[in-house]
């Protein structure tokens, strides 16, 4: 096989890694840790490619080159990080040079939360279209937006920053980035489960959640959504509430973009239709009505894969 791409998805506990064909199929994928104190990442990613591709009997000059999603805000450009503490970097870590002394093949990085959704525009939810907005509800709420198939970086990297949009102007939770009432603090699991706590506490009707609650001292977003599916009432207006403020949200940013398809990945999409259809509710309830006729929402397909297939298209076209 010849010009194999080779996509990397930089996450804080583990690394994943694939060779990629030109068409975007995987040939193989694996994961190995994230080495927390930094200085090793990116040796330990070198070893990692070497060995399988001896492994599989390749030769290096079978590969175009890297792509590599990383978190934290990227100069694209420059191929420089800014600011990533979890994975113990100093400001301004020059990652591609890294990568390319290290691994010795050009390299391409990105943010992580673009290249996920640079990865479903070619291969998953959003193929085929061009004007793309994803967002992925998992811990947090990551974002990515592309326009004329290429994704929008902005003026220092923070482009795409969907999680971070104010919803509750004034009394908001805190958010991880600082600011009070991001979507970030109602719409990603971490929220939907703190909001359902809420609920619980601000009132005294009868609910499964409250119930588990009081028996575990625990609710995740998982367990909204199924005493939902269940009639359960109190979790019913936890994910109106949610599907609300993220209609909202996204009809804002949708306005902007017109994008053909939202596309909704991160552990809460796991619940479907349960969150598709009251946010699509929402959704058009607030976007202009062209806007809203142009936009399909719909679930991620890649999963885990996201990250090195988009890397890999990174390789494939920037290189
Ligand atoms: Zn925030």
């Amino acid at each position: 096989m010849e010009n194999l791409l080779i996509g990397i998805d930089l996450g804080g506990t583990t690394v994943k890694l694939a060779f990629i064909t030109q068409a975007g199929d995987i040939v193989t994928k694996w994961e190995i840790p994230t080495d927390k104190s930094g200085d090793k990442i990116i040796p330990d990613i070198a070893e990692a490619i070497n060995a399988k591709i001896t492994e599989l009997k390749y030769t290096k000059e079978q590969f175009v080159g890297v792509g590599m999603g990383a978190p934290g805000p990227v100069n694209f450009e420059e191929g420089v990080v800014y600011k990533a503490t979890n994975l113990g970097w100093r400001e301004m870590y020059p990652l591609k040079a890294d990568l390319e002394s290290n691994i010795g093949l050009p390299a391409v990085v990105d943010n992580d939360a673009n290249v996920a959704a640079i990865g479903e525009m070619w291969k998953g939810a959003g193929e085929g279209a061009k004007n793309l907005l994803c967002v992925t509800l998992g811990t947090g709420v990551g974002g990515g937006l592309i326009a004329n198939g290429d994704v929008i970086r902005g003026a220092n990297g923070a482009g795409g920053e969907i999680g971070h949009i104010t919803s509750i102007p004034e009394g908001g939770a805190l958010c991880g980035c600082g600011k009070t009432g991001c979507i970030e603090t109602i719409a990603s699991a971490t929220g939907i489960a703190r909001l359902a706590k809420e609920a619980i506490q601000g009132g005294n009707d009868s609910s499964i959640l409250r119930t588990k609650f009081e028996k575990t001292n625990d609710i995740t977003s998982k367990d909204v959504f199924e005493a939902a599916e269940k009639g359960d009432k109190l979790a019913q207006e936890v994910i109106d509430n949610v599907t609300y403020h993220l209609g909202l949200a996204l009809s804002h940013v949708a306005n902007g973009l017109n994008p053909e398809k939202i596309v909704i990945g991160g552990g809460v999409s796991k619940a479907g239709d349960q969150l598709l259809l009251p946010l699509r509710k929402q959704f058009e309830r607030f976007a202009f009505p062209r806007v809203a006729e142009a936009a399909e929402i719909a679930i991620a397909r890649l999963g885990n894969d996201a990250g090195v297939i988009g890397a890999a298209y990174l390789a494939k076209t920037k290189l």
